[in-house]
């Protein structure tokens, strides 16, 4: 038997009756058994995520099938069949903790591969671009889908205006309002890493790249109707799914493929290739294969090994690097801050942050420290200092110097940006069943926006083709007669 007891480890002797002076109270102050209950109880809820709250993830595999040395040294790619560990989360964006699974919403797609020269996380989406090319618009957006202060409720209208007001949303509100827009499961989506990150090889020469991670369940998604009927059946469809696969054994497989930039490219391009909003054309950089991974495993603790998983895109390791992408490098602060504010200074060290390789940094103290000193010497609190044993810089990790010249200045991110050319690519691959469903959903989120927002959004995607503008404007037809006819 495992004797039950205190944080302190001090046997408890009752577990179901509180202290008392006589059967009928009161309560006596000494019973820190019922304190420590009470408080623990108080203090199990952290800050959920401002956004990609609500998430469900696993533990899993990752082997390399193919060489791309050539275009990086990061050693998890080192030679073919290595295998490295790594933990995913997947998540959506708007809805909070509870938020039901099936909604339609863009999907996170997070990875931290365990590496042997530190974590790398894969801090992607289920779709290859965003709803903004620079990052100072990204509080705003996600205002525009969180809860409207006065009344609690989220606001169609506050999206229609931003994003009519905002071209450079059209090609992800497009795959948003797309099929791809509301998977059936978390196994059932793409990952891709979204931005541009530099690959370095061996010659300390830097390619740039774009990752993705292509299901192998297929493609598989709910309708609007099929989704709200899903929803009433269950708030956990992807918890469910997700666990349920692993428990079974079925575990789901991603395909991982690159697509690579010679550095000196990104000038010729006819688009910005640092632009979230925009794919690299395959036609233009086709897909390379690299390896595959599964998930295979559930985490024995929710709590502790998915919502505390802190994924940052700070964390890259040796040949894998940052690109100009404006985002991106907002990001690179942004993520890692928000996990200090919500798990705390040393979220790092927690088990499934903490790296598998050795951890030496000069960091001292702090709120809930209990990894001791990490500098590998008991005199090394400071540095630079002379004791060989302690922790020192390697100059042979520097990257190439990146060539980047300009002046600096509130660079208008919207002008001379094509917004239309590639939601036009994207729609014209739809057949004609995926163009109505595109276009009934779109018209289906429009409803109660004022006419005016609604009309500047519809000048925006006849500028991508009539054909889309002029299938939305009867989808709403369709919904407005409906309605009529049900009155
Ligand atoms: P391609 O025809 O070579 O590629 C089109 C890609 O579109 C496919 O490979 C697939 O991406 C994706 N796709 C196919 N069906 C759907 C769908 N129903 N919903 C969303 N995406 C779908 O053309 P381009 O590379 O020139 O790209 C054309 C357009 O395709 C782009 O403007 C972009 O909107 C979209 N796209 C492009 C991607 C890229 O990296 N080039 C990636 C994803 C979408 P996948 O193979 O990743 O499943």
């Amino acid at each position: 038997m495992k004797r039950l007891t205190t944080t302190a480890g001090n046997p408890i002797a009752d577990n179901q009756n509180s202290l008392s002076a006589g059967a009928r109270g009161p309560l006596l102050m000494q019973d820190y058994q019922l304190l420590e209950k009470l408080a623990h109880q108080n203090r199990e809820r952290i800050p959920e995520r401002v956004v990609h709250a609500k998430g469900w993830g696993a533990f899993g595999t990752f082997k390399v099938t193919h060489d791309i040395t050539q275009y990086t040294s990061a050693k998890l790619f080192s030679e073919i069949g290595k295998e490295t560990e790594l933990v995913a989360r997947f998540s959506t964006v708007a809805g909070e903790l509870g938020a039901a699974d099936n909604e339609r919403d863009v999907r996170g797609f997070s990875l931290k591969f365990y590496t042997e020269e530190g974590n790398w996380d894969m801090v992607g989406n289920n779709t290859p671009v965003f709803f903004l090319r620079d990052p100072y618009k990204f509080p705003d957006f996600i205002h525009t889908q969180k809860r409207h202060p006065k009344t609690n409720l989220r606001s169609a209208t506050a999206m229609w205006d931003y994003w009519s007001l905002s071209p450079e949303a059209l090609h992800q509100v497009t795959i948003l309002m797309s099929d791809r827009g509301c998977p059936k499961t978390p196994m059932h989506m793409n990952g891709y890493g979204s931005h541009t990150f530099s690959f370095i090889n061996a010659s300390n020469e830097r390619f740039w790249v774009k990752f993705h991670f292509k299901t192998q369940q297929g493609h598989d998604f709910y309708t609007n109707a099929e989704s709200a009927e899903k929803i009433g059946q269950t708030r956990e469809g992807y918890q469910e799914s997700l666990f349920g696969a692993i428990d079974n054994r079925h575990f789901p497989k991603w395909k991982m493929f690159v697509q690579i930039m010679p550095e000196e490219d990104a000038d010729k391009t006819p688009y910005n290739p640092f632009d979230l909003t925009k794919v690299w054309p395959h036609g233009d950089y086709p897909l390379i294969p690299v390896g595959e991974f599964e998930l295979n495993r559930n985490a024995e603790n929710y709590f502790a090994e998915i919502e505390q998983a802190a994924y940052s895109p700070s964390n890259i390791i040796p040949g894998i690097g940052h690109s100009p992408d404006k985002v991106l490098q907002a990001r690179v602060f942004s993520y890692a801050d928000a996990h200090r504010y919500r798990l705390g200074t040393h979220y790092e060290a927690l088990p499934v942050n903490a790296p598998k390789c050795p951890v030496h940094h000069y960091h001292k103290d702090g709120n809930m420290n209990f990894m001791g000193q990490k500098t590998g010497h008991v005199d090394a609190y400071y540095e630079p200092n002379s004791i060989d044993e302690a922790a020192k810089e390697d100059p042979s990790y520097a990257e190439p110097p990146l060539k980047i010249s300009g002046d600096a200045d509130r660079y208008n991110h919207r002008d001379g940006n094509d917004d239309y050319g590639q939601p036009r690519a994207l729609h014209d691959l739809f057949d004609a069943d995926q163009k109505a469903r595109l276009y009934m959903n779109t018209a289906e989120a429009m409803q109660g926006v004022p006419e005016e927002i609604i009309e500047r959004a519809l000048g925006h995607y006849d500028l991508i083709s009539k054909e889309y503008g002029g299938g939305i404007r009867a989808a709403r037809a369709t919904l407005s007669g409906a309605a009529q006819a049900a009155e």
